[in-house]
């Protein structure tokens, strides 16, 4: 497939940004646990992060196929993309169904890095996998609505402003049917902080800026609704189909790093007086990973085009998410092999990209979830649960 010039164009330059943050920045971030502030800065400045908002708000107006190299490029480089990509696919969701006073309060701002929308509040300790029973409430009093609730994994919160969240507003035995009476808000979180706000970080295996978030009497304006109370559960949707193709472009350029990287240490690796890589028992592992990868890749793109085409990819985004983590995670593997004892050694990077590359079977959607929608959605088999 032959990409247009623009496309090859976004790939030069996100590549050229990535090249100031080689792996000893990436290490020293991840031994200290810290967010890569500086990186997010120079992609916000580059505004790469604002790719998918319209130039009428700052942005660049791109269409999600853009979004997706940028993302798979960064990965690609060795770098981690964790840090800023929900900024790309939130959006979505506010550029569907904000109305034109959010856009005109809230884009500029994002598009000029003056304001984080990093965080990404659906999942919570008790209900899981199943958003429907989400626990987390929001009622209306007057000119606010009241949060009680508490959300987990809300990655990136203390390094946003704002948050898309995910509450009930109508109890689910008062509803038809059970995707009613889940709404979605953009909280500003630098109001709410300290103000029936608080956020806890959780230490996980990579560097990933996760954390538990508590809501106890928050008040917020009901200017943060977005769009009908009621129908949050629909728009999140949406959103969910961009946040998988995103995420499985991500996956595409990890595997994209580890099948290169474990190219060049086997040509370069000699034991018993010739490369590593001339054995078949090394190459052919790269091999695979490497068709697997391509795969993942059409899928990845075919995906983007039925979204930029207006079309529901749910089950092309699910495919791609699918087929993509799986890809990244068995290059992950065969990198370390390749690596030999060398693959465990911080300074060669491949232990860090294996456990940062280990989170997408699991998040933002497990791989039993996705194919238990294909099951159902595309196969027409029973549903399970
Ligand atoms: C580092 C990290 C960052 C994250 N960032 C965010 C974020 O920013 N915002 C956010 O909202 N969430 C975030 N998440 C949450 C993530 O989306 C969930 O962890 C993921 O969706 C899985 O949900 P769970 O952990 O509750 O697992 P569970 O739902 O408890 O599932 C556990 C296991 O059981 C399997 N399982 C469950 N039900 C079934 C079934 N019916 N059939 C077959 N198998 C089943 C699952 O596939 C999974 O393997 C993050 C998670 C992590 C670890």
């Amino acid at each position: 497939m032959t990409e247009s010039e623009d496309i090859a164009e976004i790939r030069r330059a996100v590549r050229a940004l990535c090249a100031d943050y080689p792996g000893t920045y990436w290490r020293e971030k991840d031994r200290e646990r810290a967010y890569p502030a500086e990186f997010v800065d120079a992609l916000t400045k580059a505004g790469f992060l604002a790719a998918l908002i319209p130039e009428a708000y700052g942005g660049s107006g791109l269409k999600l196929d853009a979004a997706a190299v940028i993302m798979e490029e960064i990965q690609a480089a060795g770098c981690n993309g964790a840090s800023a990509h929900a900024q790309m696919y939130i959006m979505n969701t506010l550029l569907r169904y904000g109305s034109e006073a959010q856009k005109t309060a809230y884009l500029p701002g994002i598009a000029d890095g003056s304001l984080r929308l990093q965080a990404f509040g659906v999942s919570e300790p008790a209900s899981g996998t199943d958003t429907l029973s989400l626990r987390t409430v929001a009622v209306r009093d007057g000119d606010h609505y009241v949060i009680n609730g508490q959300k987990i994994w809300t990655s990136r919160a203390e390094h946003s402003d704002l948050m898309l969240l995910l509450a009930r507003t109508t109890p689910r035995d008062q509803v038809t049917a059970k995707t009613e009476g889940l709404s979605i808000f953009l909280v500003d979180m630098r109001e709410a902080l300290g103000k029936g706000l608080s956020i806890k970080p959780i230490r996980t295996m990579m560097n990933h800026s996760t954390t538990e978030v508590f809501f106890d009497d928050m008040r917020i304006p009901v200017t943060s609704l977005i769009g009908e109370e009621g129908k949050g559960f629909r728009y999140i949707l949406s959103g969910m189909n961009a946040e998988r193709i995103l995420i499985a472009a991500e996956c595409v350029g990890d595997a994209k790093w580890f099948i290169s990287k474990a190219t060049d240490y086997a040509k370069d690796r000699s034991v018993f007086a010739r490369p590593i890589g001339q054995n078949q028992g090394v190459q052919f592992p790269i091999a695979r990973c490497y068709a697997q990868m391509r795969a993942a890749e059409l899928m990845v793109h075919h995906a983007a085009h039925v979204f930029d085409q207006g079309g529901n990819p749910g089950a092309e985004a699910n495919m791609a998410k699918l087929l993509a983590s799986e890809a990244s995670w068995a290059a992950a593997d065969m990198c370390v092999q390749t690596h030999g004892g060398f693959g465990f050694a911080e300074e060669y990077d491949v232990e860090r990209k294996f456990r940062e590359a280990r989170l997408y079977t699991v998040a933002p959607i497990s791989t039993n979830l996705i194919l238990s929608y294909l099951a159902e959605h595309v196969l027409g088999l029973p549903r399970s649960y």
